[in-house]
């Protein structure tokens, strides 16, 4: 007897494999990178747990960062969010060409073209509930409005946070109702019920990291800056917000990255021998940033510094109460988490953060990348060039596709930055 296929596993299938082939190579090379080969051992137990509840029928949620997380991580409910391990692979899959196929519109974000493809292909196994996102933009709305709408996925039981609009303590508060009815919600899908000591263990565990995160970041002002471009906010991003919340192999690897900076500072050296320029990316880093962090640094000497994905600006959480526990949360995913910091509420906090990143971290240029799915923020340019022009440093405002290296191609890029380098005497023009 043959036993039909699970859906979505075959895809899972392929990246255990992967994660594992990779692994190895790096256990035989003579000079392994400690904090990759931990961050890939981290994403390979993540899946290995996806596919134990697909295969084995134990509840798991799909979800997104900004949903509190650390919840589900409290209750021991295993949770995926959908495009993770699209865009963490997506360099080894023809996923990209495969949107281009779909349905969904050309000028939105690939985050959510790929959100919408992966559900619609069964690139991902269906779970037992969905936690929902109604923030920050309208297409998130309308990407879980196509997931109730595949056959697969029609009868997931699902939940959507309702977030407040602005940042205030009534608005905590009013999140904090909203928490509630997704605990009670949870409890009644997977008759689990939330252990408030493991909660406050589990938040524990996440101020710690978000501290040593802090630490990393605060040497990072130094000039030169002792990190390479971009390097705490793809491994930090992961770790935080995309394996189970509050994991100890994930604060081990943030005091890992920790270490590796500090020693670079203590030394007085810089991650560049001469370092020209400091560049504040204004967004998420998506999948584009590893060829353009490599081609600054090599091409014009410049490091950059900073950008949304690794801005830490989290508050610890007072873990004395079940209530305190709770406001903080509300407070950290509604106001603290990226990309839900920036683009929910109006354009203060935008504004606000790229001032004290420029000025905390000695910025010399801004790169705004007008991700295309970032309508709000395009926007807002007005205000940024405003801001930037008082603060004394270029802006360079871009068009691209934060998901999709293929919308601005590297060659674009580069006469783009080349020639405005050129201009403000930046990079090896300096
Ligand atoms: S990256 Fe921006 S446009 Fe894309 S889903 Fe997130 S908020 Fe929406």
């Amino acid at each position: 007897m043959t036993t039909k296929p699970i859906r979505g596993l075959e895809r899972y299938y392929e990246y255990r494999e992967r994660w594992k082939a990779i692994i190895s190579d790096m256990e035989k090379s003579p000079v392994p990178n400690p904090a990759l080969l931990a961050l890939f051992r981290l994403f390979l137990e993540n899946d290995e747990k996806t596919i134990d509840c697909a295969e084995n029928n134990k509840p798991f949620l799909s979800s997104w960062y900004g949903n509190a997380p650390e919840i589900y991580a409290a209750m021991g409910i295993h949770y995926i969010c959908v495009v993770d391990n699209l865009l963490a692979h997506q360099s080894f899959t023809d996923d990209l060409a495969g949107i281009d196929a779909n349905i969904v519109p050309d000028d939105m974000c690939g985050l959510i073209k790929l959100g919408a493809y992966a559900v619609e292909k069964g690139l991902v196994p269906t779970p037992t509930g969905m936690i929902a996102m109604l923030e920050p933009c309208d297409a998130q709305s309308v990407l879980h409005e196509s997931w109730i709408n595949n056959d697969a996925w029609k009868d997931v039981p699902y939940f959507a946070l309702d977030p407040a609009y602005r940042s205030g303590k009534e608005d905590f508060e009013y999140f904090v109702g909203e928490l509630r009815r997704m605990i009670a919600f949870l409890e009644n899908l997977t008759g689990i019920k939330l252990d408030w000591n493991r909660l406050r263990e589990v938040i524990e565990e996440t101020n710690k990291q978000y501290e040593i995160w802090d630490e990393y970041n605060q040497l990072r002002r130094a000039v030169p800056c002792p990190g390479g471009s971009f390097q705490g906010s793809g491994i930090g991003w992961a770790i935080s917000q995309h394996i189970m919340a509050g994991h100890p192999g994930a604060t081990d690897l943030f005091r890992m990255l920790l270490a590796d900076e500090e020693s670079r500072y203590k030394a007085n050296k810089g991650w560049l021998e001469k370092e020209n320029s400091r560049v504040l990316w204004a967004d998420l880093i998506g999948t584009v940033n590893a060829p353009i962090g490599e081609w600054l640094e090599k091409e014009h000497g410049t490091v950059v510094v900073q950008d949304f994905q690794g801005y830490t600006p989290y508050s610890h959480i007072d873990t004395s109460t079940e209530e305190s526990m709770l406001l903080g949360l509300a407070k950290r995913n509604l106001a603290e988490v990226p990309m839900i910091r920036q683009a929910r509420g109006n354009v203060d906090v935008f504004i606000e953060d790229v001032i004290r990143i420029v000025e905390d971290y000695k910025i010399d240029c801004v790169f705004f990348p007008g991700h295309v799915g970032h309508k709000d923020q395009s926007a807002s340019v007005g205000f940024l060039r405003e801001a930037c022009r008082e603060l004394g440093v270029p802006l360079l405002v871009l068009t691209m596709d934060i998901f999709d290296p293929r919308y601005l191609p590297m060659d674009k890029f580069t006469h783009i930055v080349n020639e405005f380098f050129e201009t403000h005497k930046l990079g090896k023009f300096k």
